[in-house]
């Protein structure tokens, strides 16, 4: 199993080999396949297991082919909420990283950092964004979040999420989304809180547990 055979297109497979993947990760083989195919996700996953590379790549693949069509400004398609800092600015490189090649452009927000460079970001336009829940709340009262043309939302951690106090937070933001869009949940483990949350969130989603 290679990520050729997983229909990776030439940009991703050239910044995959530059990191020194060359094989899936079990995670990657399942979700990839039905996340091209616009499918949601319930991933039962911990980190390590390469969870990051399953829902960036197909996202990275599916806003690089939308993009043809929508050049400038750039629109915000795809929302990552990720419960820390750390984890936050992880995702960010990794989508430095797999993206290296694709001619998206993504940001970082959290708290604990002036606003500012953020809000220069959020108005110069980009494709993705990577958030924690705090930080997008208040950026979003704000109205310096534009979520109309959201397609694409990665709910990661989502039982870290629950243990923080911040599942408010993030149901707030899930409100605030459009209802017509692609979605991928992940949680190590499944409270019951979870669970529920994701019945409301996820449409007969693909179930991958590692
Ligand atoms: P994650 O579970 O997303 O935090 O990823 C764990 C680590 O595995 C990260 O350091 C990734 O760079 C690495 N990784 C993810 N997918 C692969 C792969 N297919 N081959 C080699 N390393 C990988």
């Amino acid at each position: 199993m290679s990520f050729k055979d997983l229909k990776i297109t030439e940009p991703i497979l050239k910044a995959l080999a530059k990191e020194g993947y060359t094989t899936p990760t079990p995670i990657q083989a399942a979700a990839i396949p039905p996340l091209l195919e616009g499918r949601d996700l319930l991933g039962c996953a911990q980190t390590g297991t390469g969870k990051t590379a399953a829902f960036a790549i197909p996202l990275i693949q599916r806003l690089a082919q939308e993009k043809t069509a929508v050049k400038r400004p750039r629109l915000l398609k795809a929302l990552i909420l990720t419960p820390t800092r750390e984890l936050a600015a992880q995702i960010g490189n990794s989508f430095t990283a797999y993206g290296a090649f694709a001619g998206l452009k993504h940001t970082v927000i959290y708290g604990g950092v002036s606003q500012n460079p953020q809000i220069q970001m959020l108005k110069l336009g980009v494709d993705i964004l990577v958030a924690t829940p705090g930080r997008l709340i208040d950026l979003m009262n704000q109205k310096y979040v534009d979520f109309s043309n959201i397609g694409f939302f990665v709910l990661d951690e989502a039982d870290r999420m629950l243990d923080m106090g911040f599942l408010r937070d993030v149901e707030k933001i899930i409100d605030a989304l459009p209802d017509k869009r692609q979605t991928m949940l992940f949680s190590a483990t499944m409270p019951a809180e979870i669970e529920k949350l994701t019945k409301k969130i996820l449409t007969d989603p693909v179930k991958v547990t590692v």
